[in-house]
């Protein structure tokens, strides 16, 4: 029976619920077609609620989920009337309780179940430091291993609200190394004995997760929203975001056009804005992140800088903005300090660089006309509240098992 399959998005090919991250025929994303065909909520705190639309059989229970609210004073400013802002962060006034600060917490608890119930024993991925700290949480919380690679600038990102447990197993990488060097790591690790890759954006609880968001939005307001701001780096939140809307159009209740997504990247690293401005389903390096490393070092939001994103895949992110009519922005340091400084100041909460940049983009498209004042608008802020949650908790460093020198060491030196 089960409560769903996974469908290729390419050739149709179904597959059942097991954990599969490809097609057999070709390289497009899989999706989850769900039987539940209505979204109907369940009696939990958390993500657990969206319970129809998560490729897992048992309930999820933790109190980590997305929540949305009207904006008031931000949106004021902005002269805006249907201002939503998508919160994934510590807010506990706001009922907002992801202690990991970010939406990557609202994949990895679902990954973690899909794997468990898939009889996965541990689980390897790569992290530019959000998602790390996410799936070593749930880890700390579940006792599943995960072994998880992250550059020398993710490595601060790794503390936890709890002590850290021997179930997770930190692998920094030295210095010269980016983001993209530890997805090479993390896929060598994978093919290890007993070890199973995450797989990212491949991965439907990832998507169907992080797509929460949009469930939550459109449960909120009643229906689903115009637009939707996000800042992305690998993209799969502006993929899930239009996976869920696609589900909420088929449900019917919540309206029947795709909110138009918006997205956002910070220079001077911005492939997948340079690529989808010039029109192209392909990301060239050449042209659009030309010295790529170096771009990568001067960006303000450090998580934004996938060098090998799901964008031209079948089901990617060049899908996701033709079918929505989308829209890419490049957002400048100054731009999102800005932006940052003033969407604090007038909501009372603290928000992480990637959403800094997220709200920079809507100032730009307001300012440029691409919302109208009255647009119902999701601000996706999806990682904040990190200097509300250390008023009330005292924070663990997580400490590494292992350094690697680059994504081609041996893995006996390793010693993991
Ligand atoms: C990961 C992350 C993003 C970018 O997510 P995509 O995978 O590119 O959709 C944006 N904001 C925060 C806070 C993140 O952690
Ligand atoms: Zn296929």
């Amino acid at each position: 029976m089960g409560r769903f399959i996974l469908k290729c998005l390419k050739c149709g090919k179904e597959y059942g619920q097991q954990y599969r991250l490809t097609c057999e025929n070709d390289d497009s994303l899989l999706r989850a077609i769900y039987f539940e065909e209505k979204l109907e909520l369940r009696n939990q705190p958390g993500i657990g609620k969206f319970h129809s639309w998560l490729p897992i059989e048992k309930e999820l229970d933790t109190e980590a989920g997305p929540i949305t609210y009207k904006s008031e004073a931000f949106a004021r400013e902005l002269g805006l009337s249907n201002l939503y802002i998508g919160f994934s962060g510590y807010w506990p006034e706001r009922g907002a309780f992801i202690k990991t600060c970010s939406f990557k917490e609202l994949e990895a608890h679902p990954i973690m179940q899909f794997l468990l119930e898939n009889g996965a024993k541990a689980i390897v991925l790569a992290s530019a430091g959000n998602t790390g700290r996410a799936s070593a949480h749930v880890s700390a919380l579940t006792g599943t291993d995960v072994y998880i690679v992250v550059p020398d600038s993710g490595i601060e990102k790794l503390w936890l609200p709890e002590e850290p447990t021997e179930s997770i197993h930190l692998i920094s990488m030295g210095p010269g190394n980016d983001y993209t060097d530890a997805i090479n790591l993390a896929g060598r690790i994978a093919k290890l004995p007993g070890m199973v890759p995450e797989g990212g954006a491949r991965n439907v609880a990832r998507r169907d997760g992080m797509g929460t968001v949009m469930l939550d939005a459109a449960v909120t307001i009643g229906r689903m929203p115009d637009h939707y701001f996000q800042a992305v780096g690998s993209g799969t939140g502006g993929i899930s975001a239009w996976e869920a809307s696609l589900r909420l159009r088929a449900d019917g209740r919540f309206g029947s056009k795709l909110p138009k997504l918006q997205l956002a990247q910070n220079l001077p690293f911005v492939p997948m804005y340079n690529a989808w401005k010039a029109g192209r389903r392909e990301i060239i390096p050449e042209i659009d992140m030309k010295d790529a490393k170096k771009q990568v070092e001067e960006t303000y939001a450090s998580v934004l800088t996938n060098r090998t994103p799901p964008y031209g895949v079948t089901g990617g992110l060049y899908d996701a903005l033709v079918d929505t009519n989308g829209i890419m922005y490049a957002i400048t340091r100054e731009e999102a300090l800005e932006a940052k400084a003033l969407f604090e100041s007038r909501e009372g909460i603290d928000i992480l660089p990637p959403s800094a940049v997220a709200t920079a983009a809507l100032l730009k498209a307001v300012e440029a006309g691409n919302v109208g004042k009255d647009d119902i608008i999701l601000l996706n802020l999806a990682g904040g509240g990190y200097k509300r949650l250390k008023k009330d908790i005292k924070l663990h460093q997580i400490q590494p098992v292992a350094t690697a020198r680059n994504p081609d060491i041996p893995l006996e030196e390793l010693n993991i």
